[in-house]
């Protein structure tokens, strides 16, 4: 009767009460993670820079010396500083650019890219190291204009990197840069016929300071930041950077690039 419906409807709403008390919670608390997350964030950009200053003095000096020394030994223990300095700028820079990603303070400087141009660029920085490997550089552009709105410096970075894993896992064969127009997207890719990646690694790759057990990569120093670093770079400017990969017989990246990103790309916060 009443009764029962009286403590239903009590039961009731002192249950929706307990379900939006909860929720309120967990908003306060996810709240405070974001902000945790962004302050830590914020902290290593500001402390990577606090780094780079002293990193270059070592370098620039230890460059001073290695050009100064009378001594074998010396110029050769010189230049160990100076390329160790190097590195570790190169790993500082990478952190740098992916805590102020997650901090979201990267800025993007969107213009207009001629990208077969800047394709032709970069294939001719590497020609040098492919050639000497004995390894094919081909290039494959369509016949008409490609260009895209997008940051052409980040673009630049994202397309190095990529064609720097490529050289430095491939050593017999070809790499292969092909650039497709898909409707209002720009397709390009870069396959090689290098020494591929795991399945089970696959996604890994893109996860900061991963590097695939192989026991060719401990040849190499890399950071394991290049991909991460792409991945975000290329969303940010609306666009994906996916890979297949068979092991032992090579990789292809490809990046898929919208010719105009979305309106709120183009104002990201600084
Ligand atoms: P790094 O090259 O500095 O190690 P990256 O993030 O660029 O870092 O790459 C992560 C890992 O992905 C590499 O260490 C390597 O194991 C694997 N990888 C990337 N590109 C290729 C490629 N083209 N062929 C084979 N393995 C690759």
């Amino acid at each position: 009767g009443k009764d029962e419906m009286a403590q239903l409807n009590r039961s009731f709403n002192q249950m929706a009460d307990a379900v939006q008390a909860s929720i309120e919670r967990l908003e306060i608390a996810r709240h405070a993670a974001e902000q945790a997350n962004r302050m830590k964030s914020e902290f290593l950009a500001n402390m990577s820079h606090e780094l780079r200053t002293p990193l270059n003095g070592i370098i620039g000096l230890a460059e001073l010396l290695s050009l100064e020394a009378n001594d074998d030994d010396m110029r050769d223990h010189a230049e160990t500083i100076r390329d160790s300095g190097q590195h570790l700028m190169v790993v500082l820079n990478d952190v740098l650019d992916l805590a102020k990603i997650e901090a979201n303070r990267v800025t993007l400087n969107v213009q207009t890219i001629d990208l077969k141009a800047l394709i032709a660029a970069i294939a001719a920085l590497h020609r040098f190291n492919t050639s000497t490997k004995g390894v094919e550089l081909v290039t494959t552009l369509p016949d008409g204009p490609c260009e895209i709105e997008g940051d052409p410096v980040r673009l630049r970075q994202v397309l190095d990197n990529l064609l720097s894993n490529a050289v430095k896992f491939t050593h017999e064969g070809s790499i292969t840069i092909t650039l497709r127009e898909q409707l209002e997207q720009l397709v390009l890719s870069i396959q090689d016929s290098g020494i591929g990646i795991a399945a089970e690694e696959l996604t890994r790759i893109f996860e900061p300071f991963y590097q695939a057990e192989n026991f060719l990569t401990r040849q190499h120093r890399g950071t394991g930041l290049g991909l991460p670093l792409a991945r975000r770079m290329v969303e940010l400017m609306g666009g994906k950077l996916d890979v297949v990969s068979i092991q032992g017989t090579g990789s292809t990246f490809t990046l898929t690039l919208p010719r105009t990103p979305a309106p709120d790309i183009q104002h990201i916060e600084s």
